[in-house]
């Protein structure tokens, strides 16, 4: 605290991200990367935009890559958004769209960085509790609100909820947006992006970062109707016009095309995901259904503080959440290569009761 600092600054409760540990040889299954590397074809684009051309800024709108995401969606390239991130097309969202007199409403247990929005654009907020097997009940969102976000997979809990559910929701709620954060939706979920063209309040986020392996290259995008792409656009040209260089551009249109490497990766990481959650589950854990590319997962009998600080002594780094309450006995485990998983297996064997 400093006497310089704004009153914002003061009120601010940042967004606390998994760790980078610096150490070499870990099993880093914390921050639900993907274990494969990005697409060849993405590297050779990347370094093809080492040279002259880095003196010049880059396109402010990325042309390229919003036609490269219309043209795998099948949408218009006007209704894309694309920001350094989806991280920070979800800040742009909240205060281009979700910051309205009433509050928004988000799960209880959901992706930790939606309150530090509100926190600092000022939007107030009301968390519906997932029901006692943590999914979301749609019916519990039919109230007046300024907006609706969560995830779809729900993070940390992996669940998904189906495509129908979100229809009813977007029927219900015509008066304000609703954001569908599909962080995780290529590992097995139902995406919205089919509903845009029918509900224009429906705005469907998504990230390069997990199904694309390009975590290190902070891409993300939103797709919705053209006036709420307009809404955002306003936001970032009032912010960054340039928030994607010259490599992110390239190497993300690079990603977007190469669907043969992306269905494969994505397919192993699933079938390791279902081998994952069946081991954890002859271990005597309790598993959520995953649709994700991580499992949520507690033992009844090892406390999850104690067992995520003592597979950290085996290198092996996993998340625990202390808060919510709810959810301290679980830990996040992302789904890593089939030798890391077995890693993590034969670790649990030593450790559990
Ligand atoms: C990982 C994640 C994001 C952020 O992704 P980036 O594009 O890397 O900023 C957003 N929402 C959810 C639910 C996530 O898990």
């Amino acid at each position: 605290m400093s006497r310089y600092w704004s009153a914002v600054v003061r009120g601010l409760k940042p967004y606390v991200p998994g760790e980078q540990p610096k150490m070499a040889n870990l099993v880093k299954l914390n921050t639900n990367e993907n274990p494969y590397g990005p697409s060849p074809k993405v590297m050779e684009a990347v370094r093809a935009e080492v040279g002259d051309s880095l003196r010049l800024y880059p396109d402010p709108a990325s042309d390229k890559l919003r036609d490269a995401i219309a043209s795998n969606y099948g949408v218009q390239s006007n209704q894309v958004f694309v920001g350094n991130g989806s991280d920070e097309v979800l800040a742009h969202i909240f205060l281009a769209l979700l910051k309205h007199d009433a509050p928004i409403l988000f799960p209880d247990v959901t992706y930790s960085f939606y309150p530090v929005y509100c926190g600092l654009y000022d939007i107030e907020y009301r968390e519906i509790p997932l029901t006692d097997s943590f999914e979301i009940r749609v019916d519990d969102y039919f109230v007046p609100n300024g907006g609706i976000i969560f995830p779809n997979p729900n993070a940390p809990t992996a669940r998904a909820l189906g495509l129908s559910e979100i229809e009813r929701l977007l029927e219900k709620n015509t008066d304000s947006v609703v954001v569908i954060d599909e962080a995780y939706i290529d590992f097995g979920g139902e995406s919205a992006i089919g509903l845009v063209a029918k509900y224009p309040q429906l705005l469907v986020v998504h990230t390069l970062s997990k199904s694309r392996s390009l975590a290190g290259l902070r891409v993300g995008y939103a797709i919705g109707q053209p006036e709420l792409i307009e809404a955002l656009v306003r936001v970032k040209d009032s912010f960054n016009s340039y928030p994607l260089d010259r490599f992110a551009q390239a190497g993300a249109v690079a990603a977007m095309q190469d669907v043969e490497y992306f269905d494969e990766t994505r397919r192993k990481v699933m079938a390791t995901r279902d081998r994952l959650s069946a081991e954890l589950a002859s271990q005597g854990f309790e598993v959520l259904p995953s649709a994700a590319n991580f499992v949520f997962a507690r033992h009844p009998q090892k406390d999850a503080a104690e067992l995520a600080a003592a597979l950290r002594e085996c290198s092996i780094i996993v998340r625990h959440f202390r808060k919510p309450a709810r959810i301290d006995q679980f830990l996040r485990i992302t789904v890593g290569t089939d030798e890391q998983c077995d890693a993590l297996i034969s670790a649990l064997k030593n450790l559990l009761p």
